[in-house]
C-alpha cells in the first residue's frame, strides 16, 4: 500500500487556522485594528457594511509596508514582530503569530493598499480566498488600507452560523471599544453603513470613555491608581450607585491588551460588596502594566486570556486599590474628578483615622417602661456630649423652636464661608446641619455643600452598626432585665427558627421553647423597643418579602431589613443634636456615600461648582 500522509495545501491550512482566528466579522475587525496599533498609527478609520459581512475596511496612517512585505504579510506565520522564540518573552505588540492576514485572506476577498513614508509610490494587492490575484503600483496616502469583502463567501457553513446583523454589529462595537479605550491618543472614526457611529478625538482616558459612552460618565467614574513593583494599576471604576444589572462595562487591559479574567473580576467585584446589590455588576476600566516576562499571552489563539506568574498578589493589590478608591471618592457623588486633585475633602483623607462607631448602653433601660410613641428607637452615641437615650426622645412632632432650643446656626453654619486660616475641623460638624423639608440635612465642609438624605443616611449608619455588633464577640447584645416571652404564629415561628443564627449574630439571644414560644434574653445593643414580639414579627414579615433584594448573605439581609425598619424616615422633624449626631455617625461609616441598597445618602456640591453656577 502506498503512503497516505500528505502535507495540507496552504490554502486549506489557512482556512483551518481561520476557524480559530476569525470566528465572525468582529474577529477580523479586532485583528485589523490591532495591526494599525502595531504599525504606530495615530489616525484610524473603520468602515463596516452589513455588519462586516459585506465589507470591513480599516485605514491607518502607520508605517506602511514595502512591496515585498505587502506580499509576504499574507503568508502563514509571516510576521515582522518576532524572530526567535526568546522574543516571545518580551512581546509588546498585539500581534506576533503572523496568522491573521493569512487567515482572513483565505476566507474573503482582500485588497491591500499600502505605502511607507519613505516610498514615492504605494502598492496594491488583491487576494481571493488565499489565491493571489495580482499586485500593482498605486498612488495612495502613507499608511495602509485593508479591505475585506464578502467574509466567509467560500465557507457557507460559517456564514450561515453568523448571528443577526444587530448582534454581529454589537460584537464589532465591542472589539472597537477594547482597542479605542487603550489608545485615547489615537483618533478613531467608525462608519457603519456610511454613517458615522463613533468619532473619537484624542484626549485622556476619561475623555475617551465619555466619548464612547456619554457625557453623563463625567459624574460616574472614580480613578484608581496603584504603583507597585509587581504591577502598576491605573484607570477608572464606576461609582457604586451606577452599577448595572447587565454586564458590559468591565474592562481589564494588561500591557495594552484587553484580557478576560474571572479571577481578577472577583477582586474588583468583591471590593464593591455591600455597596451594590448582589445582582449588579460594577463598571471598571482597569489597566495593569506588568513586566512582559511575567505573563504568557500565548495560551489562547485570540489572546484574550493570559497567564500571570503571580496572579494572587495581583489580585490582592487590585482588590485593595479598588477598595481604597471607593472609600476615597464615594463621598463626593457629584464632584467631577477632574478637580479631585485640588479637592481635599477631609473624609477622603487617607491619613484620617477611621473612627469606630461608638455604642452607648443605656443602663436605665427598662423594656417594660411605657414611653410615649413610637416605642422602637435607636440611640445615637454623641461624643463629648450628654448621652442621649434615643433620637426619638429628642424628636417631637410638636417641636417648635423656642428660646431654649438652639436657633438655626446661620452665622457659623451654612451661609458663611470658613475663614481662610480656619483650622481643619470642618468635619467636627457639631450644630452645623440644617433640616429642610423635614427630610434633608444641609451641611458643609471646607470644599463644598453637602445635602444629606436623612432616611438613607440613617439606614447606612444602622446597617454598619448591626454588622459591627456581630463582630463584637463577647458582647452579643443587651441583656433584658427580665427575659421576655414572645409567641409567634406557626409559620413565623418556623421562619424565626430558620433565621435564629442570624438574629443571634446581630445580638439577639433567645431560647426556642417550641409551639411558637421564644424567650428573648437579649436584643441588639442599640435597639430599644418595648414590644419585642411585635418588632420581630414585622422584621419576619419583611424577610418573607424581600422584594427585588437578592442579597445572598443572610446576616446582611437581616441587618439591612433592621436598618430600614428602624431608620429615621423622611418627613420626620429632627432636633439639632440628632442631626449633628447623624452627620457624625454617617461620616464614621466605612461606606458613607450609599445605603446598603446602593442608593446615594448624600449629594456634594463643590464650591467650584457653585462658583461656576454663579459665574464667579
Ligand atoms: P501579526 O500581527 O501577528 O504579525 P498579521 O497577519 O496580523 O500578523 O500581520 C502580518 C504582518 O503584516 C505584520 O507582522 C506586519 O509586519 C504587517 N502588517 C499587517 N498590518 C499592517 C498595517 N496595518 N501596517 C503595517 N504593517 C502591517
Ligand atoms: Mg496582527
Amino acid at each position: 500500500m502506498s503512503d497516505i500522509i500528505r502535507l495540507l495545501p496552504d490554502s486549506v491550512a489557512n482556512q483551518i487556522a481561520a476557524g480559530e482566528v476569525v470566528q465572525r466579522p468582529a474577529s477580523a475587525v479586532k485583528e485589523l485594528l490591532e495591526n494599525t496599533i502595531d504599525a504606530g498609527a495615530t489616525d484610524v478609520k473603520l468602515i463596516i457594511k452589513d455588519s462586516g459581512k459585506l465589507l470591513i475596511q480599516v485605514t491607518d496612517n502607520g508605517c506602511g509596508m514595502s512591496e515585498r512585505d505587502a506580499r509576504m504579510c499574507f503568508e502563514r506565520h509571516a510576521t515582522s514582530k518576532i524572530q526567535k522564540a526568546d522574543d516571545l518573552l518580551a512581546i509588546r505588540t498585539l500581534g506576533f503569530r503572523g496568522e491573521a492576514l493569512a487567515s482572513i485572506a483565505s476566507i474573503a476577498q482582500v485588497e491591500l493598499k499600502t505605502k511607507r513614508h519613505e516610498d514615492e509610490i504605494g502598492t496594491s494587492i488583491l487576494i481571493d480566498g488565499s489565491e493571489f490575484k495580482g499586485q500593482s503600483p498605486v498612488q495612495c496616502q502613507n499608511g495602509t488600507t485593508v479591505s475585506v469583502k464578502n467574509l466567509f463567501y467560500n465557507v457557507p457553513a460559517r456564514r450561515n452560523f453568523l448571528k443577526s446583523n444587530t448582534l454581529e454589529l454589537k460584537y464589532i462595537i465591542e472589539e472597537f471599544f477594547r482597542v479605542a479605550l487603550v489608545h485615547p491618543d489615537i483618533t478613531f472614526t467608525f462608519y457603519n453603513q456610511d454613517k458615522i457611529l463613533f468619532q473619537l478625538p484624542t484626549g485622556n482616558l476619561k475623555q475617551r470613555i465619555i466619548n464612547l459612552y456619554s457625557s453623563s460618565y463625567t459624574q460616574r467614574l472614580i480613578p484608581v491608581e496603584q504603583r507597585t513593583a509587581l504591577v502598576n494599576i491605573s484607570g477608572f471604576i464606576g461609582k457604586p450607585e451606577f452599577a448595572k444589572k447587565s454586564r458590559g462595562e468591565q474592562y481589564f487591559f494588561t500591557n495594552g491588551r484587553f484580557i478576560k479574567s474571572a479571577y481578577l473580576h472577583h477582586a474588583v467585584d468583591g471590593a464593591f460588596k455591600e455597596l451594590i446589590p448582589d445582582d449588579s455588576v460594577p463598571s471598571y476600566f482597569i489597566f495593569m502594566e506588568v513586566d512582559p516576562q511575567t505573563i504568557d499571552v500565548n495560551i489562547h489563539p485570540t489572546k484574550t486570556e493570559i497567564n500571570f506568574q503571580d496572579i494572587k498578589s495581583i489580585y490582592a493589590i487590585l482588590h485593595a486599590a479598588v477598595k481604597q478608591s471607593i472609600g476615597k471618592f464615594n463621598l463626593a457623588p457629584s464632584l467631577d474628578f477632574e478637580t479631585e486633585q485640588s479637592m481635599n475633602l477631609p473624609l477622603a483623607d487617607e491619613n484620617r483615622p477611621v473612627r469606630q462607631p461608638v455604642i452607648t448602653v443605656n443602663p436605665d433601660f427598662n423594656p417594660f417602661e411605657k414611653k410615649t410613641q413610637p416605642q422602637t428607637s435607636f440611640s445615637f452615641p454623641l461624643q463629648n456630649k450628654p448621652s442621649i437615650q434615643g433620637w426619638r426622645d429628642l424628636y417631637d412632632t410638636n417641636f417648635q423652636p423656642t428660646e431654649k432650643s438652639p436657633p438655626p446656626d446661620t452665622n457659623g453654619g451654612l451661609f458663611s464661608s470658613p475663614p481662610a486660616d480656619a483650622p481643619d475641623e470642618s468635619f467636627s460638624l457639631g450644630k452645623k446641619g440644617t433640616q429642610v423639608q423635614n427630610s434633608y440635612i444641609i451641611t458643609h465642609t471646607r470644599t463644598g455643600v453637602i445635602i444629606i438624605d436623612q432616611q438613607h443616611a440613617h439606614e447606612r449608619v444602622l446597617y454598619e452598626r448591626f454588622l459591627e455588633d456581630k463582630r463584637l464577640e463577647g458582647t452579643p447584645g443587651q441583656h433584658q432585665l427580665i427575659p421576655q416571652t414572645i409567641t409567634l404564629s406557626p409559620d413565623d415561628a418556623q421562619l424565626f427558627h430558620e433565621w435564629k443564627d442570624h438574629f443571634e449574630k446581630l445580638g439577639f439571644d433567645m431560647n426556642d421553647f417550641g409551639k411558637g414560644s421564644f424567650v428573648i434574653h437579649a436584643i441588639p445593643m442599640n435597639l430599644e423597643t418595648s414590644d419585642i414580639g411585635g418588632f420581630i414579627e414585622s422584621v419576619l414579615e419583611s424577610l418573607k418579602f424581600p422584594g427585588k433584594d437578592h442579597t445572598t448573605n443572610q446576616s446582611q439581609l437581616l441587618a439591612k431589613t433592621l436598618a430600614k425598619k428602624l431608620s429615621i424616615k423622611r418627613g420626620e422633624r429632627l432636633h439639632q443634636e440628632v442631626m449633628d449626631a447623624l452627620i457624625e455617625n454617617l461620616y464614621a461609616c466605612k461606606a458613607p456615600g450609599v445605603t446598603p441598597d446602593g442608593k446615594p445618602t448624600m449629594w456634594v456640591i463643590s464650591y467650584d461648582e457653585l462658583n461656576k453656577k454663579f459665574k464667579i
